[in-house]
């Protein structure tokens, strides 16, 4: 496991993300970076459209991805980013594959590595989505998806579902939709990331294409405990392009003035030492009580899964109830984002 760390990690360098650059069309999706302020104007546009079309059953979604099939490949565990770009994928026609038990009942249970599955899935289907424990490993595909269009008749793409602790660049696009569908953007925001900063990678990804839009006025709190701050180098990313940024231990400080609270879970599987896990599990709990001292007019988001860091399924139940809490639109939205990202990388919109 340590060599595929290592190795997978080489590919960040190894491999250049093409930026879409009005583009969509066979480029691999794997770090926000890629994304133009112009390219994520041109993709919600698409989502919008997508979005009034879904919820009006209009069937000519179906003829859009009509001819193509998406290989679902995923090495760790996922319920949403799974499911809804498998809907997604059957929302506009197209067919979804995957190994019939999941990846470890494929060769990978044989010793096959990560290249062989990809191009393995690259055969038969035109976008895999990747999901997988290692950062870089979603470079690494879209390396050797590249080096296979010299040896196969077609062209096919990989989109990152999650690398490790890097990266989860559908996760930030559907995150910034919903921004932008509730309040209007993130310019002037004040937007308060809470929990494991340093193993999250929604909001490593978040936090860098909120970044991308330089603009100005936008000010990204961050708050942690001390050992699990957000990585030194997004961090220096965000004030390289004009971010206001604060970072502190104290909800406090922050709670008040957040436009947007979003929320995350401490990332258990992470963590080495069960003891450092055990020792912060509990440092930042969203409850009823806490929103009290919110905006009234903010909203309240998380990428989900949650656990404790929501507080007791009573106190969930309550929390859902809050008019503030976003997390089922931003989830629902990412069926819609991932509908977009689909089409456009399969040059069908
Ligand atoms: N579902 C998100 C992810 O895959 C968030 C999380 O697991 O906490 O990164």
């Amino acid at each position: 496991m340590q060599d595929q760390a290592r190795e997978s990690r080489q590919f960040l360098h190894r491999y250049t993300p093409p930026p879409i650059d009005g583009s969509f069309r066979g480029k691999h999706i794997v770090t926000v970076e890629q994304f133009s302020r112009s390219d994520l104007r041109t993709l919600f546009d698409v989502v919008f459209d997508f979005r009034s079309r879904v919820t009006n059953h209009d069937r000519s979604l179906l003829d859009i991805c009509g001819s193509h099939v998406m290989a679902s490949l995923f090495y760790e565990a996922s319920t949403r980013t799974d499911m809804s770009f498998q809907a997604a994928m059957r929302r506009l026609g197209g067919r979804v594959v995957s190994a019939s038990n999941g990846v470890q009942f494929s060769s990978v249970y044989k010793g096959e590595d990560l290249a062989d599955s990809v191009r393995a899935a690259a055969c038969y289907a035109d976008v895999i989505v990747l999901r997988h424990p290692e950062v870089g490993s979603s470079y690494q595909a879209a390396y050797y998806l590249d080096q296979l269009q010299a040896r196969v008749t077609r062209q096919p793409v990989v989109i990152s579902g999650g690398d490790g602790v890097g990266e989860h660049p559908s996760q930030a696009l559907l995150d910034l939709f919903t921004l932008v569908d509730l309040k209007g953007g993130a310019a002037g925001q004040t937007i308060t990331m809470v929990g494991d900063l340093r193993n999250g990678r929604t909001v490593h990804s978040l936090a860098k294409l909120i970044g991308k839009l330089e603009t100005r006025n936008t000010t990204l709190c961050f708050v942690s405990p001390a050992a699990l701050p957000m990585p030194e180098n997004i961090i220096s990313y965000l004030k390289t392009h004009h971010i206001n940024v604060h970072e502190t231990g104290d909800l406090q400080e922050v709670l008040g003035q957040s436009d947007v609270i979003y929320w995350t879970r401490v990332q258990e599987e992470r963590f080495e030492n069960r003891a450092e896990y055990e020792a912060i599990r509990n440092d930042f709990i969203m409850t009823p009580e806490v929103m009290r001292d919110a905006k009234p007019d903010c909203i309240l988001m998380h990428p989900l899964p949650r656990k404790n860091e929501m507080g007791t399924p009573e106190q969930r139940d309550a929390l859902d109830l809050d008019p503030r809490a976003a997390y089922f639109r931003q989830m629902e939205n990412g069926m819609f984002v991932r509908m977009a990202l689909l089409a456009s990388v399969l040059g069908a919109v």
